[in-house]
């Protein structure tokens, strides 16, 4: 018998890799030494929260779950109901033979913006506007708060897309069509995972403690640089462009010691990026020294042919010789599994592959505390739209607004709006809207219409802005003669764009949808009129341009409407500047800032400004 480290223990009772003395590398190498080929499988299979339970959890020593698409237990689900449900399948983990916790993973993409009564902050789209890391870093703080009050560990976020062309659906998660603001904008990751500890090894992944996430880097690579912006298609470009646009956020991602990384289900000049072997293994973690996990899209190998799913031995083997760890939701994770489990038996796929996918899920892991603390207790439920975190919401959004425009000569600027008036007019579908104003990936996968959680909307914003003896009349849809025979002050019209995600808001002509145009029309050409735009991105704007006074672009504000009423009424300036080129017409699709031919309604970096207003 060999006396190990604690006196009263055999060797074969002292589990190493349970001690939170020894450093990671040792208890990485001790677990992976007890570890049976099918625990090792089960540690790189995710599975969705609604096939999920304690005992497939326990069968199948899984390694992860998710909330796909924001799947989510309960519609208006509190706190508590979501620290239960991911208690109840870490016990399933717990209950293992080795114990290995699992980690929860959400698309927590602005904000916690699946579950109900969460701060929603403002879509990427208008972050990128504020060129602020400090401000986004503290949104990945509070979200990472928000996100642990329900018991989960891991977000899929952020995306940090190159947007090259609005047609595409997601526009609205890039930050900026420019690589250098996509970059600065990583520091949302230390916000979520805490900053590197000094002296940290490049490319090692680090999450601090029990107020923090870990965070996913996507999509790997390019794309937001798909031919006519076709979600999940083909980024058609050399290596030098592919490197000098998509690649730049990514090396401060790993330097900034991001924990996971998705692939995208785009393709680089035709092939696959979940096949792309050069791009994930050779570069990303060879070159780059990315230690984290590498983590597939939702069915992602099942989409490496056409039709999907048509060839599943030949997808697992691509998925697993690209680099995969994780994979996300494989179409049938039984069949997965067992095709895993044969081809690494037979050699078509090697052990050490398999080996180095646990070890890097693994790391993160036991680099997160996910051992000593793998369950979650109610303590952290205050957190959820905290008034701290819709404090600061209401400040970005603030930050987020670019005016474009302000009155039909730059003598009379119509911004700011005086609070005293006798009547004003509120109009558009946009108006008093939570939903809308929220967009896609908020309560629901596809965003949702109306008062979908709590928050304020741009109408109950602006009646608490305006002096009390100011009359608010809302009207949706007014007709010109309503306009004309009222005798408003001025008017604020609120459109734009319904909610979207993915492939559903591909556009190929990013109009706004009516009733908005007919607003705009009816109100504009009989009252001074502000126009307030909630979309995911540019839209057609030029045919309306003239008739209106004042435009701006709000993007995709979140829950706190009063931070667009702080900035029209003069509380604070203006000061955002276009992150992305607002076109003339979709032919000009796509245009980027530094192209040959040039020639947008507003270019990149434009934004009016305002100083605050006096005597408020
Ligand atoms: C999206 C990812 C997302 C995943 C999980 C996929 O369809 O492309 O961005 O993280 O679903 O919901």
């Amino acid at each position: 018998m060999v006396m190990c480290c604690w006196a009263s223990m055999t060797e074969a009772e002292y589990f190493k890799y349970k001690d939170p003395k020894q450093p990671i590398g040792i208890r990485i190498k001790d677990l992976m030494k007890r570890m049976t080929l099918e625990e090792k499988i089960g540690q790189m299979t995710q599975i969705d929260r609604t096939v999920a339970s304690n005992e497939v959890i326990k069968k199948y020593m899984m390694g992860s779950v998710l909330s796909g698409g924001g799947s989510v237990p309960a519609k208006h689900a509190s706190p508590e109901t979501w620290v239960d449900m991911v208690n109840d399948f870490q016990k399933g983990a717990l209950s293992t033979r080795l114990g290995i916790p699992l980690i929860y993973g959400i698309d927590a993409v602005h904000g916690h913006n699946n579950v109900y009564k969460a701060t929603i902050f403002p879509h990427n789209v208008g972050l990128g506007v504020t060129r602020d890391p400090a401000l986004v870093k503290k949104i990945g703080a509070a979200t990472a708060l928000e996100v642990r009050a329900t018991g989960i560990q891991y977000a899929f976020a952020p995306c940090i897309a190159v947007c090259r062309d609005p047609r595409w659906g997601r526009c609205f998660e890039s930050y900026s069509e420019d690589p250098k603001i996509v970059k600065l904008m990583t520091e949302i990751i230390p916000g979520l995972q805490g900053d590197i500890p000094a002296g940290s090894r490049k490319g090692v992944p680090f999450v601090g403690g029990q107020d923090k996430i870990a965070a996913c880097a996507k999509h790997y690579l390019g794309d937001g640089g798909t031919h006519l912006g076709i979600n999940e298609g083909n980024t058609i470009i050399d290596a030098k462009g592919l490197f000098s646009i998509h690649m730049p956020a990514y090396y401060d991602a790993v330097i900034k010691g991001v924990a996971t990384i998705m692939t995208s289900y785009s393709s680089w000049n035709g092939v696959k990026m979940h096949a792309n072997r050069y791009l994930v293994t050779d570069f990303l973690k060879n070159k780059l020294n990315f230690r984290g996990f590498v983590i597939s899209d939702w069915q992602g190998i099942d989409r490496i042919t056409t039709p999907e799913h048509a060839n599943y031995t030949y997808s697992i083997i691509a998925g697993m010789n690209t680099g995969i760890d994780m994979f996300m939701v494989p179409y049938n994770y039984t069949e997965f599994i067992d095709g895993l489990t044969y081809l690494v038996k037979n050699k078509f796929i090697s052990m050490s592959r398999v080996d180095d996918a646990v070890k890097r899920i693994l790391r993160v892991k036991f680099t997160m505390g996910l051992f000593e603390n793998p369950l979650a207790d109610y303590s952290m439920t205050k957190y959820l739209g905290s008034q701290e975190h819709r404090d600061l919401a209401r400040e970005a959004v603030r930050k987020t607004l670019v005016l474009l425009k302000n009155g039909k000569s730059s003598k009379k600027p119509l911004l700011p709006l005086p609070k005293k008036a006798s009547k004003i007019l509120v109009a558009g579908a946009h108006a008093d809207n939570l939903g809308y104003q929220c967009g896609g990936w908020t309560i629901e996968w596809q965003g949702l219409s109306g008062d979908i959680t709590d928050g304020t909307t741009i109408l109950s914003a602006v009646k608490k802005a305006v002096d009390p003896k100011t009359q608010v009349v809302y009207n949706e849809n007014p007709s010109e003669n309503f306009v004309k025979s009222a005798k408003f002050d001025y008017a604020i019209v609120v459109v734009g764009e319904h909610p979207y995600a993915e492939t559903f808001g591909d556009s190929l002509n990013l109009t706004i949808p009516e009733p908005g145009p007919s607003t705009i029309k009816n109100v504009c050409g009989s009252v001074k009129c502000v126009v307030v735009l909630i979309s995911g991105r540019p839209v057609v704007m030029q045919p309306y341009v003239n008739t209106i006074d004042a435009l701006v672009a709000a993007w995709l504000p979140g829950t706190e409407g009063q931070g667009v009423t702080d900035v029209l009424f003069g509380d604070y300036g203006f000061t955002g500047k276009l992150a992305h080129t607002w076109f003339k017409s979709v032919d000009q699709l796509p245009m980027n800032v530094g192209d040959q031919h040039y020639d947008p309604l507003y270019p990149f970096g434009f934004g009016l400004t305002t100083k605050p207003a006096k005597n408020l």
